[in-house]
C-alpha cells in the first residue's frame, strides 16, 4: 500500500542552530511512526549534511532538499546537482514547488529535466504542482494540474514513476492562512490519481502517493488527512515548530 509522509518544507528560514533543535526537538517526541508512515525534513543545502547524522538510527525519518540542478555537473555557479545531494545521503528532493516556478522561472520542461536527474541518482522527486488563484476562480483547476503532470512527468515509464510522490499545493493557499477545504483537496486528489490510472493504470495510482501542501496546521491536519486521497502533507510554516509539526505527523494515525 502507499506511503504517507509528512514532509516538513522549512523553505529559507531557521539557522543551523535553530535547525538542529527542531530536529532534536521532533525526535525526542517520542513518535511511534507505523509501517509506511515517513517523516521528511526538507532543510536548506547548507544543513544537509547534519540534518543527516541527526536523523540517523531513526526509523521512518529522511531527508529532503528544497530543489536540485537541471544540468548534470560543470559550470555552474552557485547550484547543486542531484549528485552531489545523493553524496550526501538526501532521500527526496521538492521539486515544482511554486515558489521555485514563481520566482525562478522554472518551467514544466525545466523541471522534467530536474527529475530525470533526480530519479538517475537514486533520489525521490517530491514533485509539486497546483493552481493559482485565478485558475481556481475560473474554475479550470484541473486542466492546469493535468498540464503541470502531462509536461514534468507523463514521460517516465511506470517503474520510474514508483520513486516520484507527488505534492498539490493549490498556490492561493500557501502561506495565506486560506487552506483547500477538505472537500476542495479530496476532488483534486482523486483527479490527479484518475490522471494517473488513465497514464500508468490502476496500480500504479493506488501505489502512488499524494501529499496536501498550503496552510496545513494542527487544527486541519486531521480532517485533511482522512480524506481517501489525502497521503500526507507538505507543511510549510507550521514545520517550523516542533510542538505543531509533531502535532501534524500524528494526525496521519
Ligand atoms: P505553508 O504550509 O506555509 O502554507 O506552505 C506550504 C508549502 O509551500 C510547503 O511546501
Amino acid at each position: 500500500m502507499r506511503k504517507k509522509i509528512v514532509a516538513g518544507n522549512w523553505k529559507m528560514n531557521l539557522t543551523l542552530a535553530q535547525g538542529e533543535q527542531l530536529i532534536n526537538d521532533v525526535l525526542a517526541a517520542g513518535l511511534h511512526l507505523q509501517e509506511g508512515q515517513e517523516v521528511v525534513f526538507a532543510t536548506p543545502f547548507p544543513y544537509l549534511v547534519k540534518a543527516k547524522a541527526l536523523i540517523k538510527n531513526n526509523p521512518g525519518f529522511f531527508l529532503a532538499s528544497q530543489n536540485s540542478a537541471s544540468e548534470k555537473s560543470g559550470a555552474y555557479t552557485g547550484e547543486v546537482s542531484a549528485e552531489m545531494l545523493q553524496s550526501v545521503g538526501v532521500d527526496y528532493v521538492i521539486l515544482g514547488h511554486s515558489e521555485r516556478r514563481e520566482y525562478f522561472q522554472e518551467s514544466n520542461a525545466v523541471l522534467a529535466k530536474k527529475i530525470d536527474l533526480a530519479l538517475a541518482n537514486g533520489l525521490k522527486p517530491l514533485f509539486c504542482c497546483g493552481e493559482p488563484l485565478e485558475v481556481r476562480k475560473a474554475e479550470t483547476q484541473n486542466e492546469y494540474v493535468a498540464k503541470q503532470l502531462e509536461e514534468s512527468l507523463y514521460h517516465l515509464t511506470a517503474e520510474q514513476l514508483k520513486n516520484v510522490v507527488i505534492a498539490y499545493e493549490p498556490i492561493w493557499a500557501i502561506g495565506t492562512g486560506l487552506t483547500a477545504s477538505a472537500a476542495q483537496a479530496q476532488d483534486m486528489h482523486a483527479f490527479i490519481r484518475a490522471q494517473i490510472a488513465a497514464k500508468y493504470g490502476r496500480e500504479a495510482a493506488l501505489n502512488i502517493s499524494i501529499l496536501y501542501g498550503g496552510s496545513a496546521k494542527p487544527s486541519n491536519a486531521v480532517e485533511l488527512f482522512s480524506c481517501p486521497d489525502v497521503d500526507g502533507g507538505l507543511i510549510g510554516g507550521a514545520s517550523l515548530v516542533a510542538a505543531d509539526f509533531v502535532a501534524i505527523i500524528k494526525a496521519l494515525a
